[in-house]
């Protein structure tokens, strides 16, 4: 192997010019045109990117001695940044964060000091916050996937009501189905709002979720839960888990097992109600 790359050396120095050593070799030559390459400032917006200067590509000289590009990390970021865009969750980004969350009452000081935690904690695995409505927990949610964002993670926002629906709606096509579920299935954090969204009956009951639901949940719970710490996620939900436990114990177990750390569940309480707190104030 030695003697094979002294020979290649030998063979790189004998193709300079004679009399020029300083003259750069092919291979030289290839390696300052890809660095220049590589310096040179792109136009994408949306996040500054040190590595590949919003280029979106990085450049590297191959085997074959041939140029060549691979897609630069940040593009998974502004993909993240731009499905949140569109999700409209970047608003509530600005609006929802850590230091706008009114923590004053125990419940609320729970919740933000157990967010707060789980973001230090390397295995945190999955956050989940269930009950009451108005609690907070859609501030404490979004707060929590921002400063995953911002720390360069790659996440989904699905509102569970409207995406469900859209997902549902393409039950008999494999296809459509497929490249609307994958996502949710892979992307490295998904936040989950409003799980099993409920919906009263006249006399003001909550529904069970239905079939079509439990199976769409269970599927991408599922799949996540099997990635392990590939499947980050986040969710929050008017039920409980013990709500849960009694609508699909499958689904419910295993988002208690990946959260069990970081599982808040709120019962029902005017004084828990965040939104109604605030606007008194
Ligand atoms: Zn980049």
């Amino acid at each position: 192997m030695e003697t094979k790359l002294t020979a290649m050396r030998e063979i790189l120095r004998q193709r300079r010019p004679a009399g020029n050593r300083s003259a750069p070799s092919f291979e030289e030559h290839t390696q300052h045109q890809c660095d220049a390459m590589n310096k040179t400032a792109g136009e994408l917006e949306d996040y500054d990117c040190p590595k590949c200067k919003n280029k979106g590509v990085i450049y590297f000289v191959g085997e074959d001695g041939e140029i060549k590009c691979r897609e630069c990390s940040c593009m998974a970021i502004r993909a993240s940044m731009a499905r949140i865009r569109n999700s409209g969750l970047q608003n509530l980004l600005d609006l929802y964060t850590f230091d706008r969350f009114e923590a004053e009452a125990p419940l609320q000081r729970l919740m933000k000091s157990s967010a707060e935690k789980y973001l230090e904690d390397e295995n945190g695995g999955w956050f989940f916050i269930g009950g009451q409505s108005g609690a907070g927990k859609s501030h404490i949610c979004t707060a929590i996937a921002g400063e995953l964002l911002r720390r360069g993670k790659a996440v989904r926002y699905m509102l569970w009501k409207d995406e469900s629906t859209k997902i549902k709606a393409t039950i008999n096509d494999e296809d459509k189905y497929d490249r609307l579920i994958a996502p949710l299935k892979t992307v490295p954090v998904l936040y989950i709002d409003d799980l099993f969204k409920p919906v009263y009956d006249d006399r003001g009951m909550r529904r069970q979720p239905n079939p079509g639901d439990i199976s769409l949940a269970f599927e991408i719970i599922n799949s996540r839960y099997i990635a392990g710490p590939r499947g980050t996620t986040i969710i929050s939900s008017e039920w409980t888990m013990n709500d849960l436990q009694r609508v699909d114990p499958a689904t419910a177990g295993r988002i208690f097992q990946r959260a069990q750390n970081y599982c808040l569940s709120i019962a029902p309480g005017k004084d828990r109600n965040y939104r109604l707190r605030r606007r008194k104030a």
